[in-house]
């Protein structure tokens, strides 16, 4: 029998996600995602298709082209490779959709010293996060996180991970309803990273927290579990990316950690 699949796969215009960690939106959708292997999403995370054993393809409305089809085939057959290598995605008219927001991405860059991240084309599953999500992470950052944590817990220190890998969609349809609900550009990025410049799109940045505490708040900084982060995530490889008085003007963030390869 053929494992799960434990891979996120993206492309410019999708993402491929293991079909076992969706749930149907439809009843009508419930059974071909029973079935299947893959479930194919659009970058904003409607419900394309299902792609079961042998490629068969089963469109989820609205109905797709058939060479659209033939894409999502190919992107399965690579995704089920084992050893297939991780590209990094273009970034594909994400400063012209900055700029309708009322931001624009070079002058922000030069502000505040931070780069454009591109989205991998693989993410691998690094088990759940606190909310049961599934969580994504690059195979290196994901494999780093589970020895840390294993080292944590045989310390007695638990620690959860908030959030992982985020898809430069996600963090756009952050910025855009805040957009609309009208806050100033200038508040957002007070909070958040601009989208396409975040961490988190590399898949090797994850926030951390722990039992009882609110995820990302400053207070992280006073549990057993920052004190032990900052004795021994180095060990794994991990990192604080913004401790305080950054040269990125981000606020303190002594959640959020980063893997270096
Ligand atoms: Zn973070």
């Amino acid at each position: 029998m053929q494992l799960r699949p434990r891979h996120l796969i993206n492309s410019a215009d999708i993402e491929l996600w293991p079909a076992w960690l969706l749930r149907a939106r439809r009843g009508a959708d419930a059974r071909a995602l029973a079935t299947a292997d893959w479930v194919v999403r659009s970058r904003d995370g409607a419900y394309l298709a299902t792609i079961a054993a042998r490629g068969r393809i089963h469109p989820l409305p609205p109905l797709q082209s058939s060479r659209d089809a033939e894409t999502w085939r190919a992107l399965a057959r690579d995704a089920d490779a084992p050893h297939a290598p991780v590209r990094t995605l273009p970034m594909h008219g994400l400063e012209r959709r900055l700029l309708e927001l009322g931001l624009d991405a070079e002058e922000y860059a030069q502000r505040t010293g931070l780069m454009q991240i591109p989205e991998p084309s693989r993410l691998a599953l690094a088990g759940f996060d606190r909310y049961r999500r599934p969580l994504w992470l690059g195979a290196g950052a994901g494999r780093a996180w589970n020895r840390m944590r294993a080292a944590a817990a045989d310390d007695g220190i638990a620690l959860d991970a908030i959030s992982g890998y985020r898809s430069h969609a996600y963090q756009m349809g952050i910025f855009a309803r805040k957009r609309a609900r009208g806050l100033s550009v200038d508040d957002i990025l007070a909070v958040n990273a601009a989208p396409g410049f975040s961490e988190h799109h590399s898949g090797d940045a994850l926030d951390i927290g722990s039992d009882g505490e609110p995820p990302a708040e400053e207070s992280f900084e006073r549990t057993a579990a920052f004190r032990w982060l900052t004795d021994h995530a180095g060990d794994y490889g991990f990192q604080l990316s913004y401790p305080r008085d950054n040269p990125h003007g981000i606020v303190y963030e002594p959640w959020h950690w980063r893997w270096i390869d």
